[in-house]
């Protein structure tokens, strides 16, 4: 297809995400026509490392051979049919297989075995809110209407999702929108407000949680985090132990616990769940962006049969959980699933991350001595670099600079491509990204780095 064409049909008819289409409208866009192993190619036939997994959702590696084939298997069956008043054959089977996965590695408290099937990460989270939320009201529990999260959360962009939001930026416009619930203070201890009285960022932080608690639990329905590593607010690693003190003050305060490994999971963090890293077991998890190699929109909300048990009842007793979408269980989507398992446990994926995380480890170590290098953050397969203007008194570098953005364009001129959290340089490449190639993404970007700060 003619490129002039398709550049000018783009201003005209798309309207991108998180997107100032201003800016857009003034500059030649990128534009991606095929995809092979870590790589993309543009429709000048230049090919880029992709080193953030076409945003976050490629593990294994784009036209993986296995998936192909379980996609054309599965089209020759069937394409859609529902799971209202009906189940389907793929995604009988891919429950099975996510309920044994979760139960094996999250063995800690009450197996996840109960899928509820959506279409996207936001989906799953507005799912796991109103799954909470009904589980105390089914038992009669009628005051709860409230839930805890986390400054600098981020659990996707629909309205239930962003009414647990964190981060200032995306989410403060649409305040007048949104549904009740308490900010805690994130473990961010590069910028920790709280740390001063305390040992620690995470004791002052979980001090800061059980305040909230105290004061609230009995209008709280969950607390919900992104476990370890909160992805878009900055790839903000939590110090360790913070987890497990979530959990035990769950415990104590008899409030759910959420998960949302929407990123984290399919072995992004050096395990398949960055719950595992503490041995914690949520009471509902959502996972989706790993979940079909990035082949096809696909989510899941899981929780353990006690929450499900609560749900059951008479039809007059109005237990039922009243909620569904056009593509549930889509045969399709969930047959990528099922060959993107098999390929991690075929080719042990995580099992063989770890010289790769020692690498990344030792580049991002290189790169943490530049100047304008305020923090590295690294749990497994993922980084963030942040980027300030001070080293010593981590002053930010003006918004309006987009320092950020110019370093990551900058590394499209070395085939790279990436994208910016404001001036955090995030590091998602897929799991399968050879040593090789791993050395040339953190050697270009330590370059542009270099280049734009200096
Ligand atoms: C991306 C993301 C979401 C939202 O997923 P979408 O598929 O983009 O709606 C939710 N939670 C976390 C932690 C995410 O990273």
């Amino acid at each position: 297809m003619n490129k002039l064409k398709l550049i000018e049909w783009d201003k005209k008819y798309i309207w991108h995400p998180f997107t100032q289409m201003k800016l857009w409208l003034e500059e030649e866009p990128t534009i991606f026509i095929e995809g092979k192993d870590c790589f993309l190619k543009d429709i000048d036939g230049k090919w880029y490392l992709d080193g953030v997994s076409s945003l976050w959702v490629n593990i294994h590696g784009h036209r993986r051979p296995e998936i192909d084939e379980a996609l054309k298997a599965q089209i020759d069956k069937i394409a859609h049919s529902t799971l209202l008043g009906a189940s389907n054959e793929t995604s009988i089977i891919l429950a099975k297989k996510l309920g044994d996965l979760l139960s094996k590695k999250l063995p800690w408290g009450e197996p996840l075995t109960k899928i509820f099937y959506s279409d996207n990460g936001s989906t799953a989270v507005e799912i796991a809110m109103k799954i909470a939320y009904q589980f105390w009201l089914n038992q009669g529990i009628k005051d709860k209407d409230t839930f805890i999260s986390l400054k600098e959360g981020y659990h996707g962009d629909t309205i239930g999702a962003v009414s647990v939001g964190g981060i200032e930026l995306f989410h403060q416009i649409y305040k007048p929108l949104l549904n009740k619930s308490i900010q805690a203070p994130a473990p961010y201890c590069y910028r920790c407000e709280l740390n001063l009285n305390y040992p620690s960022c995470r004791l002052a932080c979980l001090s800061e949680m059980e305040k909230i608690l105290t004061q609230n639990h009995e209008r709280i329905i969950a607390v919900i985090v992104e476990p370890i590593v909160q992805c878009a607010g900055g790839i903000i690693v939590w110090p360790q132990d913070y987890l497990k003190g979530l959990r035990k003050l769950c415990n104590k305060y008899n409030i759910l616990l959420i998960a949302d490994e929407v990123a984290t999971g399919f072995g992004r963090t050096g395990k398949m769940f960055a719950c595992e890293h503490e041995k914690v077991t949520p009471d509902i998890i959502c996972l989706s962006k790993g979940i079909t190699n990035g082949y096809l929109p696909l989510a899941v909300t899981v929780t353990n049969e006690k929450i499900f048990n609560a749900f059951l009842g008479e039809l007059e007793e109005r237990k039922t959980f009243y909620h569904g979408h056009s593509y549930t269980g889509n045969p399709l989507a969930c047959a990528a699933a099922i060959a993107n398992l098999e390929i991690f446990e075929k080719d042990k994926t995580v099992e063989k991350l770890s010289k790769k995380i020692e690498l990344l480890r030792k580049k991002l170590k290189e790169i943490s001595k530049l100047n304008h290098v305020g923090e590295i953050r690294q749990k497994g397969m993922i980084a963030g670099i942040e980027i300030v203007k001070d080293k010593l008194t981590k002053e930010t570098f003006p918004y309006k600079e987009q320092t950020g953005w110019k370093i990551v364009k900058s590394a499209r001129k070395y085939g790279v491509w990436l994208r910016p959290l404001g001036d955090i340089i995030v590091i998602m490449p897929p799991l399968v990204i050879s040593e090789k190639n791993l050395e040339r993404l953190l050697d270009v970007i330590k370059l542009c780095i270099i280049e734009i700060t200096s």
